[in-house]
């Protein structure tokens, strides 16, 4: 896999560990950490180390990355004791849906219901 990296980035700087912040759950390609604004109990961002814009930007070369994404989300939503009350895994494409960081994250949200989406 070829890594890319922008210099401007917020989420490449806080995966390649330079802004200290702690990781829930880190492998080689994936890391998880609190959200700075919790919206929920619990409320983790899970960020591939590679710099993708959004969920547009992945294509069949990234499957295998989207399911560490997703296994490194269920894991976090395990250990921080909310795999059985339920969660919701979500990522936010554009302006529309609200993204503010365009490097692909997926927030994993759970520890009280959460409002249905519509
Ligand atoms: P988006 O709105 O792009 O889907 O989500 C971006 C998320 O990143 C927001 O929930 C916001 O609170 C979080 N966030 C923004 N800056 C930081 C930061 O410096 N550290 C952490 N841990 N989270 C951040
Ligand atoms: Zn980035």
């Amino acid at each position: 896999m070829v890594e890319t990296r922008d210099p401007d980035c917020l989420f490449c700087k806080i995966a390649a560990g330079e802004l200290n912040t702690p990781f829930l759950v880190e492998t080689d390609d994936v890391v998880a950490f609190a959200d700075i604004a919790p919206q929920a109990p619990t409320h983790v961002l899970v960020v591939p180390k590679r710099h993708i814009s959004s969920a547009s930007a992945l294509n069949g070369d990234d499957a295998g990355l989207l399911s560490e994404l997703v296994a490194v989300a269920n894991q976090v939503a395990k250990e921080q004791g909310v795999d059985q009350s339920g969660y919701r895994i979500l990522t936010n494409v554009g302006d529309d849906a609200g993204q503010t960081v365009h490097h692909l994250h997926l927030h994993v949200l759970g520890g009280r219901p959460l409002a249905t989406l519509g």
